[in-house]
C-alpha cells in the first residue's frame, strides 16, 4: 500500500465527462491499495475568466480580493470531483486551504508554503476516505486567502506530498511528459523517461511549461519523487528525481526555448571603473531581473558596448531607466530588440563531457543563424539568436545531438 498524491489540471477537470475521467483513474488507483490525496486546478479557462472581470473594473485590482476572487475557481472543482466520487459509491471529501491549513506568507498572488498541518487529512485517509484539497491557495498567518502564482497547483501537490511524506506525486497533465524538445516544434521530440530535478528546474525556467518551477525547487529540496504524466492515457509519463550516476552519460537531455526575452544595448559608453555598476545598481533597485550581459570593450577608443537580457514584461521599464543612467554617464544611443529567441541546451552529462558548446555553435553557424549572446551554466548553454530562426534552431540542434535516440 502506498501513498499517493495525484494532480489534474485544468483541461483534466474542463467539463463534468473529464471530471469523470478523473473520478474512474482515481478510483482505480485507490482499488489498487493505495491511499489518495488528490489536488486539483480550476477547471479550465475558469482562473483567466476570474481575473478578466476583476479587469473589467480596474487594471489594478486590490491584491487581497483578487485572490480572494480567483482562489473560487479551485473550490469549484474540488467540490464537483468529490459529488462525482460519493455518487460513484466511494467517500470522498473536498477541501479548501483554510479548513487543512496551507499556511503561507503574505505576499498575495505569488505566496510561499510555509508550512501544511497534515493531520486531518491524515485522519480521513485512515477512515477510508479519498481526501481531495483545492490546488493554488493557501492562508497567511491573518487568514487571508492567498494565491501561489500562476501554475501553483503545481506547487500545492508537491508540498502536500512533502507534508505527508507521500511515496510519490503524480502530476496528470494534457501531454505525455517532458520531451527533448517542443513536440509542436519538433515531430521527432522524445518523451524522458526520467530527468533529474536540476535539469527539470532549467528546463521550467527556460521555457518548457509542463511544471511550475517552484513546484520542482519544493521536490527537490524535500526529495519528492514525481511523476509527470497524461490524464488522457495510462502510458507511463517522466519520473523527476534525484540525480542517478546513468543520467551523466547522456550529455543532453533537452532543447528549450523561449521568446520571453528582450535585449538592451547600450553602444559607446565610456570604458571606466564604475560605469556597469552604476547601470545594474539603477536596474535592481527597481526589483527587475537581468539574465544575460556581454560587454565587449575596445582598449585603443576607451569605449565599450553593453547588452543584456530581462524579459519582455520588463522592457519599457528598463528602457527608461537604462536611457536615464546611460544619458548621465555619456553614452551614444541606448537600443532594444525584442525578436530574439533563447535557445538552450540542458544536460547533467555537461559537467563531465565537453564540446557541447562547440557543438551547438557550429550546428547553429552551419543554418547560418548569428548567435547574438551566449551563456553558460554547468549543466546549460544558452544562446540568444535572432527570433525567426526559431524552429530551425531547435530541429538542427535535436538532430545534431541525436535526442530522437534516447
Ligand atoms: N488555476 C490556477 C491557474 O490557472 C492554478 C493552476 O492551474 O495550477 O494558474
Ligand atoms: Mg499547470
Amino acid at each position: 500500500m502506498a501513498l499517493i498524491v495525484q494532480k489534474y489540471g485544468g483541461t483534466s477537470v474542463a467539463n463534468i465527462e473529464r471530471v469523470r475521467n478523473v473520478a474512474a483513474r482515481i478510483i482505480k488507483t485507490k482499488n489498487e491499495g493505495n491511499k489518495v490525496v488528490v489536488v486539483v486546478s480550476a477547471m479550465a479557462g475558469e482562473t483567466d475568466r476570474l481575473i478578466s472581470l476583476a479587469k473589467e473594473i480596474t487594471d489594478k485590482p486590490n491584491e487581497r480580493e483578487l485572490d480572494m476572487l480567483i482562489s473560487t475557481g479551485e473550490q469549484v472543482s474540488v467540490a464537483l470531483l468529490a459529488i462525482m466520487l460519493n455518487s460513484m459509491g466511494y467517500p470522498a471529501l473536498s477541501y479548501v486551504a483554510h479548513q487543512i491549513k496551507i499556511i503561507t506568507d503574505d505576499k498575495f498572488g505569488r505566496a510561499r508554503i510555509r508550512e501544511i498541518e497534515s493531520e486531518r487529512i491524515l485522519e480521513e485517509l485512515d477512515k477510508d476516505k479519498i481526501v481531495i484539497v483545492a490546488g493554488f491557495q493557501g492562508i497567511d498567518s491573518q487568514n487571508n486567502i492567498t494565491t501561489l502564482g500562476r501554475g501553483g497547483s503545481d506547487t500545492s501537490a508537491v508540498a502536500i506530498a512533502a507534508a505527508l511524506k507521500a511515496d510519490i506525486c503524480e502530476i496528470y497533465t494534457d501531454v505525455e511528459g517532458v520531451f527533448t524538445t517542443d513536440p509542436n516544434i519538433y515531430s521527432k521530440a522524445r518523451k524522458l523517461d526520467k530527468i533529474s530535478y536540476e535539469e527539470m528546474l532549467e528546463m521550467a525556467s527556460l521555457g518548457a511549461k509542463v511544471l511550475q518551477i517552484r513546484s520542482v525547487e519544493f521536490a527537490k529540496k524535500y526529495g519528492v519523487l514525481i511523476h509527470v504524466r497524461s490524464s488522457f492515457s495510462d502510458k507511463p509519463g517522466t519520473i523527476v528525481c534525484e540525480e542517478e550516476i546513468s543520467m551523466e552519460k547522456v550529455v543532453v537531455s533537452g532543447v528549450t526555448y523561449t521568446k520571453n526575452d528582450a535585449r538592451i544595448a547600450i553602444n559607446k559608453l565610456p570604458d571606466k571603473p564604475g560605469v556597469a555598476a552604476k547601470i545594474f545598481d539603477a536596474i535592481a533597485k527597481k526589483g527587475i531581473i537581468v539574465d544575460m550581459i556581454i560587454q565587449t570593450s575596445s582598449m585603443d577608443t576607451g569605449y565599450a558596448n553593453l547588452a543584456f537580457t530581462v524579459s519582455k514584461a520588463d522592457l519599457n521599464k528598463t528602457l527608461e531607466l537604462t536611457k536615464q543612467v546611460a544619458k548621465k554617464l555619456g553614452a551614444k544611443e541606448v537600443t532594444y530588440d525584442e525578436n530574439i529567441a533563447k535557445i538552450s541546451m540542458v544536460g547533467v552529462g555537461m559537467r563531465s563531457h565537453s564540446g557541447v558548446a562547440s557543438k551547438m555553435f557550429s550546428t547553429l553557424a552551419k543554418e547560418g543563424i548569428n548567435i547574438q549572446m551566449i551563456s553558460t551554466s554547468e549543466i546549460k548553454i544558452s544562446c540568444i539568436i535572432d527570433a525567426k530562426y526559431t524552429e530551425l534552431a531547435i530541429r538542427s540542434l535535436h538532430d545534431a545531438f541525436e535526442l530522437e535516440k534516447g
